[in-house]
């Protein structure tokens, strides 16, 4: 069977035929590829076709599919036992390499998914602060908790939808929301409503309505406003944290916030997440504190053991100058091609993250972005993945540039481009 009939025979038994939304390809039209194994950059499918992947996952492949020492505590993790609910040795070690490469992270809590270390990090925050509101700005994705599904991005942009069904307008009335990297808009609102706010909660590198940078200022002006208003900052840095250097981006920024939450990466492909922060605020979860939180597969051994040997290896081997290079080539040879070509179109890049905007102009917030063309972005999509390319099928996602790509994979990409 092929992908169409894969697709066909889901769509019968899985609403859409996906277990996430944007697999399911809305973004772009045409049939969902169905993938079979991969091995560092490529992939194979069940068509028989082979690509060089860009899209890792959505972010947890930093060192590409089936990294063989990854895969190797895995299996050996695994054949001692899947799961205790009970505490395990590495379950510490993890924690104190987390301190060790955040230092901001003197203490964490593993949970098994970004959405539920999102949701705790903002219940703890109300639970610290003891206070009802938050802070969340437009085309930032936090997961798919209620409160947060006001004005996200992601898969709810590619849906043509800004929020959900659903959700209880009691969860999103404490919510308010603020153009991403407009600092004003924070002064005002925290001005007029500072002692309600429980905390402000921001992608500090925004990946989820495509790569938009902060611009310079903002995090800053975010730490000093919400010190202010004693409203707790939290960084969000599912998609970013371990991506562009061997710790968070708040610690290469060197501004700390509250609370940082992790995911994707710190898994190592396996499901987890964790959110973390000073001694003080992190003692206010159950058992210490009365903010409850609990998970029967909270720190499973096996994602732990995945998780470890992934921040160890990129630790270790630093590969972050080679993919910022390597991201850097890539979005140089476009922008190349496009003022050749005279395309409307800019390539947002950092490290190893990369979003082709299809609008000359920088994207610096959801407006811009919502901006683009996204027709020419389905075009391009379709286009590189005929030649053999898999980039994330939607016009408000990253890109990334893994470990495991080479020079001649990028080269690849671009000339694929050249016959866009
Ligand atoms: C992916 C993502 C999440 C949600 O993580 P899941 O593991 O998909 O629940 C939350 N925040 C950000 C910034 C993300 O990119």
């Amino acid at each position: 069977m092929n992908s169409k009939q894969w697709f066909e025979r889901a769509q019968k038994v899985i609403p859409g035929g996906v277990n996430s939304p944007v697999r399911a390809f809305n973004g772009v039209g045409g049939t969902p590829v169905y993938f079979k194994s991969g091995k560092g950059a490529t992939v194979q499918t069940e068509d028989g076709t082979e690509l060089i992947d860009f899209c890792g996952s959505w972010g947890p492949l930093i060192l590409g599919h089936a990294r063989e020492e990854i895969v190797e505590v895995v299996a050996k993790t695994a054949a001692d036992g899947l799961t205790f609910g009970a505490n395990t040795a590495q379950e510490t070690q993890f924690a104190e390499l987390l301190n060790t490469l955040v230092p901001s992270i003197e203490m964490s809590r593993l949970v098994s998914s970004g959405t539920e270390a999102v949701m705790t990090a903002i219940r703890l925050a109300r639970g610290y602060t003891g206070r009802r509101k938050i802070l969340k700005f437009e085309g930032c994705y936090h997961g798919h908790s209620d409160y947060l599904l006001v004005a996200s991005g992601s898969g709810l942009l590619t849906g043509g939808i800004s929020s959900s069904a659903g959700v209880s307008p009691s969860a999103t009335e404490e919510v308010f929301v603020a153009p991403y990297n407009d600092l004003a808009a924070v002064q005002e609102i925290l001005k007029a409503n500072g002692d309600e706010i429980a905390a402000v909660i921001v992608e500090p590198m925004a990946g989820n309505m495509g790569l938009v940078k902060p611009v310079a200022g903002f995090l800053e002006g975010l730490r000093a406003a919400t010190a202010d208003s004693g409203t707790l900052l939290i960084f969000d840095e599912v998609i970013n944290g371990f991506r562009l250097g061997p710790t968070t981006y708040g610690n290469l920024t060197g501004i700390t916030p509250d609370l940082t939450t992790l995911g994707k990466i710190i898994g190592g492909g396996m499901p987890i997440g964790a959110l973390g922060g000073s001694t003080k605020i992190m003692s206010h979860l159950a058992p210490l504190g009365p903010v409850y939180q609990a998970g029967t597969l909270s720190g499973n051994p096996v994602a732990v053991a995945a998780g470890m040997k992934t921040l160890e290896l990129l630790r270790d081997e630093n590969p972050y100058p080679k993919m910022e290079a390597l991201g850097k080539r890539l979005a140089d040879g476009i922008h190349r091609l496009a003022t050749e070509k005279d395309l409307d179109l800019h390539c947002a890049q950092y490290g190893g993250m990369f979003t082709p905007f299809f609008r000359t102009a920088p994207v610096h917030n959801l407006d811009d972005s919502k901006a683009c063309d996204q027709k020419a972005h389905a075009r391009y999509f379709h286009h590189m993945l005929d030649a053999g390319f898999y980039t994330p099928p939607s016009g408000f996602e990253v890109a990334f540039v893994s470990a495991a790509h080479t020079q001649a994979d990028i080269d690849g990409f671009i000339q694929a481009f050249e016959n866009l």
